[in-house]
């Protein structure tokens, strides 16, 4: 398979934060096809460990298999569906769009959260962005019962209508491409590195609960305990006009590094990565002939702001891949971005010999 397949059929896959149980079983079966092994852990982050020189620091890469969603908060009489947010949602990107109620494999309720009938719209209500608890969502049923029947109950999840689209030429449309595309492209580099033995110690992980909490991989970072830690995930990509004095990052322009992150709001916590990170990075992809471009700003947070606290420290950073249109449910990413984030990741850890360190006075003045 190549890592467009492996896209598209993780993209059809669905796993909101807490039941991704679905995309790690597809991704576990997915690597044994290749001969890799995997272990699973109680909140059900899922990694191989690809032992390398045992003298060298050791790395942990992760991608989380999680994706956004809602949460079913209570059924109507009526048999229309109240729902609550999973992770951040946008809700003005909701009106009009198909969900699926998550039941179980081959019995998944399709349904839409609707758009109030435009002939009945007042004036002022046009540009009204509607709250996620006047929102509902519609499956068809005629009642509670209806509901009832087909497994919808209060808790079940709901996601986007899982799927993906082809955009020419190389772009892939849907929802979850944050952050199926970083664990595409991690299935990619374990089939790469199985070949490459003359290297450290990798972890490949796929983690759980980063659009919920943030922590789902903590227990995992401890497990691992690793040294170096690379966060694979997406970059905002700015190259639209709404974007276009948030950066400058181009679709399609190659993979990016983040040199700062932070979020404010409740949850206080960013990445300033660590300089031998920034550096290994920078070099590879001189050394390769690999654009990598860079990300600074506010607003976005990862799982790796938790796993660099872990233990004693760990030397992180965050790579990824341009991406539009985020949490929507209408994604954008580009193949060749991907790609080229594989070959970086693999160049980047065929770099640390003998000679890496980790002393940050090798790195600053
Ligand atoms: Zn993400």
């Amino acid at each position: 398979m190549t890592l467009k397949d492996d896209l598209i059929a993780l993209m059809g896959i669905p796993g909101l934060s807490g039941h991704e149980d679905r995309v790690r079983r597809w991704i576990a079966t997915r690597l044994e096809h290749s001969g890799i092994g995997t272990q699973t852990d109680p909140l059900g982050n899922l990694w191989t460990s690809l032992p390398g020189d045992p003298d060298l620091p050791t790395v942990m890469i992760f991608a989380h298999m999680d994706q956004l969603g809602f949460v079913v908060r209570k059924i109507e009489p009526t048999g229309l569906i109240r729902l609550d947010r999973v992770g951040g949602v946008p809700e003005r990107a909701l009106a009009a769009q198909e969900v699926i109620f998550c039941v179980g494999p081959g019995r998944d309720v399709f349904g839409i959260i609707p758009n109030k009938s435009h002939h009945a719209t007042d004036p002022e209500d046009k540009h009204r962005v509607l709250r996620v608890s006047e929102i509902y969502a519609d499956a068809g049923f005629a009642n509670e019962q209806d509901a009832a029947a087909a497994g919808v109950r209060i808790g079940t999840p709901v996601v986007y209508a899982p799927g993906a689209a082809e955009m020419n030429p190389n772009r892939i449309t849907g929802p979850a491409i944050d952050d199926r595309a970083g664990c595409a492209a991690l299935i990619a580099l374990a089939e790469r590195l199985q070949s490459d033995p003359a290297r450290p110690t990798v972890h490949l992980a796929f983690t759980v609960q980063e659009e919920f909490n943030l922590r789902g991989v903590v227990p995992l970072a401890r497990r691992l305990n690793p040294d170096m830690a690379i966060q694979i995930d997406l970059m905002l990509a700015t190259d639209t006009p709404d974007m276009a004095d948030r950066g400058d990052m181009v679709l399609g322009g190659g993979p990016g590094i983040s040199l700062h992150s932070f979020h404010g709001r409740g949850t206080l916590n960013g990445v300033i990565p660590h300089p031998a990170m920034v550096a290994l990075m920078e070099d590879t992809a001189k050394g390769a002939g690999l654009p990598l471009q860079r990300a600074a700003g506010t607003g976005i947070l990862t799982d790796l702001s938790y796993v660099q606290l872990n233990g004693m420290g760990v030397a992180g950073i965050d790579v990824g891949f341009p991406m539009r249109y985020s949490h929507s449910a209408r994604e954008v990413c580009d193949l060749r971005d991907l790609d080229a984030l594989v070959t970086l990741l693999q160049a980047g850890l065929d770099r640390i010999g003998p000679e890496f360190t980790l002393d940050r006075d090798a790195y600053t003045s």
